[in-house]
């Protein structure tokens, strides 16, 4: 079974709804014991736990989905509350003290991720400050009172509880572990999809999805220096401003999309194409210059063949290009601008066609 992280998605009121149904489970496991042991002040202590955590499951989570503050709190007092008073009933050997040491995973993890800097760091101190004080507390005046352990267990009984509360530490020390792995891990891949989002809008046009002309000259610097033979055309479209007066700006819009497609159909993967200008595309093709010519060809005869629709109008489409070897010129600028010539003669000599 493979799990997709990426899927998971821990929102907020789930977590800790489940770290408050977590709380009551390991609570009603004591007050099985308790039961078990016939302790009745600590059976009512944690019959009083578990109605705090179900109340807590239930209304802890507000309608952004937030745990609020005073829930913290109140987490944090019931597990000291109840560590501290099964250590002056019990002992310091059955291990209840333990759990303050999850009181610091624990308040990271919640008061991290809900709270402001200033107050998470505060809080976490007086937490973690507070917990040592009180363990540290309840061991002296354990030392010093001598009706203290209140009701001293027997040794299997002693074992067998410290045992229950070392393996449940345990767990809660490795969950919250965990949390933080799959909280860090989410955040990464979030942060990961909006650089590639981020690096997609920096490079590509918005309209057409092509390369736009920031983008390229990397790419051509690559490509020259990489010593592949290629091949450039710079196209334009024929009588774009006719579309635009007659049908209207939406149908040049949809017209320079669709060349733009048709265009990118035609082309190899390892191909370039580029928003050059308004309806001007630099199209970059790899291989040698009769199979590039011919790419161009098919291309040319395709956007021809394509009828636009438009509403209830079909609107018919030319293109005309300049084409030139890569290896023609010295440097991009002096290819492009030969490349341009070319395609300023096709206009010229009645559009429609690739100049050579
Ligand atoms: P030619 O055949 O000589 O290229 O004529 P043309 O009408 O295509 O060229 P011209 O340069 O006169 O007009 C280009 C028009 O393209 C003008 C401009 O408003 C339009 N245009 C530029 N970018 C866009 C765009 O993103 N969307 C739309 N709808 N029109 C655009
Ligand atoms: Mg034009
Ligand atoms: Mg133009």
């Amino acid at each position: 079974m493979t799990i997709n992280i990426e899927k998971l998605n821990l929102s907020s009121s789930l977590k800790y709804r489940s770290m408050f149904i977590a709380g009551g489970i390991i609570h009603c496991c004591f007050l099985l014991c308790f039961v078990f042991l016939r302790l009745m002040p600590l059976v009512y202590v944690n019959i009083g736990s578990v109605l705090l955590y179900i109340i807590g499951a239930v209304f802890s989570v507000d309608k952004k989905g937030m745990m609020r503050y005073g829930w913290i709190i109140a987490f944090y007092v019931e597990i000291m509350f109840h560590a501290v008073l099964c250590t002056l009933l019990l002992g310091n050997n059955v291990g209840f003290h333990l759990y303050s040491l999850v009181i610091i995973p624990m308040s990271i993890y919640v008061l991290f991720f809900s709270c402001r800097l200033e107050k998470f760091l505060i809080t976490f101190l007086t937490f973690v400050v507070g917990s040592a004080a009180m363990v540290a507390g309840s061991f002296v005046v354990l030392g010093k009172t001598q009706s203290l352990p209140y009701y001293p267990l027997s040794y299997d009984e002693t074992e067998r509880l410290r045992m229950m509360n070392l393996v449940f530490v345990a767990i809660m020390l490795a969950v919250f572990s965990l949390l933080f792995a799959v909280e860090i891990y989410i955040l990464v891949q979030h942060l990961n999809d909006s650089n590639r989002r981020l690096e997609y809008t920096a490079t590509h046009d918005e309209l057409t999805g092509l390369y736009n002309r920031r983008s390229i000259k990397p790419l051509f610097e690559k490509l020259e220096a990489s010593g592949e033979p290629y091949c450039i055309a710079l196209g334009d479209i024929d009588d774009f401003k006719k579309v635009n007066d007659t049908h209207g700006h939406d149908a040049g819009d949809l017209v320079l999309k669709t060349v733009s497609s048709l265009i990118m159909d035609g082309i190899q993967w390892d191909d370039i194409a580029c928003r050059w200008g308004g309806e001007e595309i630099l199209v970059i093709l790899r291989g040698s210059y009769d199979d590039c010519y011919a790419r161009m060809q098919a291309i040319h005869e395709h956007i021809r063949a394509e009828k636009v629709c438009y509403t209830d109008r079909q609107i018919g489409v030319t293109m005309t290009f300049g084409f030139s070897d890569g290896r023609s010129e010295k440097g991009s600028d002096a290819l492009i601008s030969a490349v341009d010539k070319k395609l300023y003669h096709g206009k010229k000599n009645g559009k429609d066609q690739i100049v050579k």
